[in-house]
C-alpha cells in the first residue's frame, strides 16, 4: 500500500503549525492544507467519485493546486493537471482524452486575471466564484446542473479523512508532456514513481531541510515543479512561496523578502534574470539566502550557468528528466561533484545507457540515444498503446534525446533527435551552435533550427534576441560564428526577434520557429 498523500499527512502531524505555502502575502500551514485536502476528498466521495476516477485541474500556482492535488490522491483518484494556457479545443481534447470526470478550473481574479485562457476558454460564465468543477460529460452524480464552485463543494465537509489505501503501482497522475515536439501525450505516473522521485530529489539532490524556502514560479502542472518543488516540500515540511507568473523583478524581490534558499528554473528563466539585472545596473542581487539553484527541462548554456553563479554567488545544479520519468533521470549530485554542461549521473535505482539505432550500447564518448529504466519510468501513455510500445521496450524508456556518456559516468545531452539538422547528409546539433553563439557579446538569447533547403535538404537558421542597446548585423554574427565552428555547422541565416516563442513552462517552441 502506498499513497503519495501520506507526505502531507506526515507533515501535518510533524510540522502542522509551520508554513507550507505563501501566496500573495497569505500563509497557510501544513495543518490547514491537510484539512482542506481532507474536505475535498470527502466531497469527492460524496459526489460519487471512485478510486481510479480521473480529475482534471487547470490552475496557476495558487494554494488551491496542492489542495485539489492531494485531496484527489487521498480519495484514490487520478490527478490530471492541465496547462493553464490551453485553448478551448485543447482543453476539450485533454479532458476527453483523459476521461476526466471532474474539471477544476480557475476562473481568474483581480490578482491573477486569466483573460482568454482557463475558464473563459472553456465556457463563458460571469456569475460564479473563482473555482469550478465541471462535468465535461454531464453525469447524474452531481446535484446541480453541471457547474459549481470549489467552496460550494467543500462546504460542510468534515476536515478529517482516512486516505484510500492505493497500491504502489496504481496511477496517481496523468501528466501531459509539454508538446514541444508534437501533440502532448498523457504519461501515466504511479504513486511509486512520484513517491520515489520526490524522496530522492529531496534527499540526494536538494538536501532539503524543514528550514528551506523554495520559490515556485515554474507551473505546478509541469512535472519539474510538481515533483522537485511541491512534493519534496510537502514531504520534508519545507516552505513554498508560490508565484503564479514568472516576472524577474518579482522573483528577485520575493527571494530577498522570504529568505528563499532554493530556486528551480528552466534555462529561459536564468536568461531572463540575467538580462533583467544587466539592464539595471542599480539593481544587482542584494542580500539573499539562496544556497542552491536547479536547472532542468532544457539545456542550460554553460556561459549562462557561469554568469549566473558569479553574479549570485550560488551553485546551479543541472539535471535531466522528462514527464515520462517522473521526471528526474540524472542529476549533478553535490556529493559526487558536478560538471558544468553535463546533466550528471543517474539517480539511485535508475539505469541509463546510450545506444545505437539497434539498441546496442555505444562506447563512452560516442553519441547515441539515451535510454533508461527503473522506478521512475511511467506505466505508459494513457490510451496510446502503440506509442507506448514504441517508446518502452523491456522496461527501457527511449528518451528521444541524443546523449554522450563520459569515462566518469557523467551524461551530456547533445540534443533532441527531432531537433537534429541533417545538412547535406551531415548531422548538425543546434545545441552546439547555440552554446557557441551565446558567447557573442551582443547576444542575449538564441535558438537554432533547421529550415528546408532544396540543395542540402536542410539549412541552419538562428533566431537571435540581442542584449538591450546592442546592435550588430546578421552578417557580422555569421562571420563571428564561422570562425569558431566547423564550416558545415555555422548558421547561414540570422533572424532578429524581440522574444522567442515559449510554452507555459518556459521552453522554447522550436516547432513554431520552424513554421
Ligand atoms: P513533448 O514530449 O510533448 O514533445 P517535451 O519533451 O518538451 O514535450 P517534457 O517531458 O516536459 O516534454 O520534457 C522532456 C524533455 O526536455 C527531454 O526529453 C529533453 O529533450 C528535454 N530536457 C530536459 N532536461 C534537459 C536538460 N538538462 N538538457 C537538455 N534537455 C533537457
Ligand atoms: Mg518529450
Amino acid at each position: 500500500m502506498l499513497n503519495l498523500s501520506t507526505f502531507l499527512e506526515d507533515s501535518a502531524l510533524r510540522h502542522g503549525k509551520r508554513p507550507a505555502y505563501t501566496c500573495h502575502g497569505k500563509t497557510y500551514t501544513f495543518f490547514s492544507i491537510n484539512e482542506e485536502a481532507n474536505k475535498l476528498a470527502n466531497a469527492l466521495v460524496t459526489i460519487g467519485i471512485r478510486p481510479g476516477d480521473k480529475i482534471a485541474i487547470s490552475c496557476p500556482n495558487l494554494v488551491q493546486f496542492p489542495i485539489v492535488y492531494y485531496g484527489v490522491l487521498k480519495a484514490g483518484g487520478v490527478v490530471v493537471p492541465l496547462s493553464i494556457l490551453l485553448k478551448k479545443n485543447e482543453i476539450a481534447y485533454q479532458l476527453k482524452d483523459s476521461d476526466s470526470k471532474v474539471y477544476f478550473c480557475f476562473q481568474g481574479n483581480e490578482e491573477f486575471p486569466m483573460g482568454k485562457y482557463g475558464w473563459e476558454a472553456f465556457r463563458e460564465v460571469n456569475d460564479c466564484e473563482h473555482f469550478f468543477m465541471v462535468m465535461p460529460e454531464p453525469q447524474n452524480t452531481l446535484p446541480i446542473d453541471d457547474i459549481q464552485t470549489l467552496s460550494w463543494l467543500v462546504h460542510n465537509q468534515s476536515p478529517s479523512y482516512e486516505s484510500i489505501p492505493t497500491k504502489a503501482e496504481d496511477i496517481a497522475v496523468i501528466i501531459y508532456t509539454s508538446g514541444t515536439t508534437g501533440s502532448p501525450k498523457g504519461a501515466e505516473l504511479t504513486h511509486a514513481n512520484l513517491f520515489l522521485n520526490a524522496l530522492l530529489s529531496a534527499n540526494s539532490i536538494l538536501g532539503l531541510h524543514t528550514n528551506d524556502v523554495q520559490l515556485i514560479t515554474l507551473p505546478l502542472f509541469h512535472i519539474l515543479a510538481m515533483t522537485v518543488q511541491m512534493n519534496t516540500c510537502i514531504f520534508k515540511g519545507a516552505h513554498c512561496i508560490l508565484v503564479p507568473r514568472f516576472d524577474p523583478e518579482k522573483v528577485l524581490e520575493l527571494i530577498g523578502e522570504y529568505g528563499v534558499s532554493i530556486f528551480v528554473g528552466v534555462p529561459t528563466m536564468y536568461w531572463a534574470l540575467l538580462d533583467y539585472l544587466r539592464n539595471r545596473p542599480e539593481k544587482q542581487p542584494g542580500e539573499h539566502k539562496l544556497r542552491l539553484c536547479i536547472s532542468g527541462g532544457a539545456s542550460l548554456p554553460v556561459k549562462v550557468l557561469q554568469d549566473f553563479e558569479e553574479l549570485f554567488n550560488v551553485l546551479i545544479l543541472e539535471g535531466y528528466g522528462m514527464s515520462e520519468g517522473s521526471p528526474v533521470v540524472t542529476f549533478n549530485h553535490r556529493q559526487i561533484g558536478r560538471k558544468p554542461g553535463s546533466v550528471g549521473t543517474p539517480i539511485w535505482g535508475v539505469e541509463v545507457k546510450v545506444v545505437d539505432q539497434e539498441g546496442n550500447e555505444v562506447p563512452t564518448g560516442e553519441k547515441g540515444e539515451l535510454w533508461y529504466r527503473g522506478h521512475n519510468v511511467m506505466k505508459g501513455y494513457y490510451g496510446l498503446k502503440e506509442e507506448t510500445e514504441r517508446i518502452l521496450t523491456n522496461g527501457w524508456l527511449h528518451s528521444g534525446d541524443i546523449a554522450i556518456k563520459d569515462d566518469d559516468g557523467f551524461f551530456y545531452i547533445v540534443d533532441r533527435i527531432k531537433d537534429m539538422i541533417i545538412r547535406g547528409g551531415k548531422n548538425v546539433y543546434p545545441r552546439e551552435i547555440e552554446e557557441t553563439m551565446i558567447r557573442h557579446e551582443a547576444i542575449s538569447q538564441v535558438s537554432v533550427v533547421g529550415v528546408p533547403c532544396e540543395r542540402l535538404g536542410q539549412e541552419i537558421k538562428a533566431f537571435v534576441v540581442l542584449k538591450n542597446g546592442k546592435t550588430v548585423t546578421g552578417e557580422a554574427i555569421i562571420k563571428w560564428t564561422k570562425e569558431k565552428i566547423a564550416a558545415y555547422k555555422y548558421p547561414r541565416e540570422i533572424e532578429f526577434v524581440k522574444t522567442l516563442p515559449l510554452n507555459a513552462s518556459g521552453k522554447i517552441l522550436k516547432k513554431e520557429l520552424r513554421r
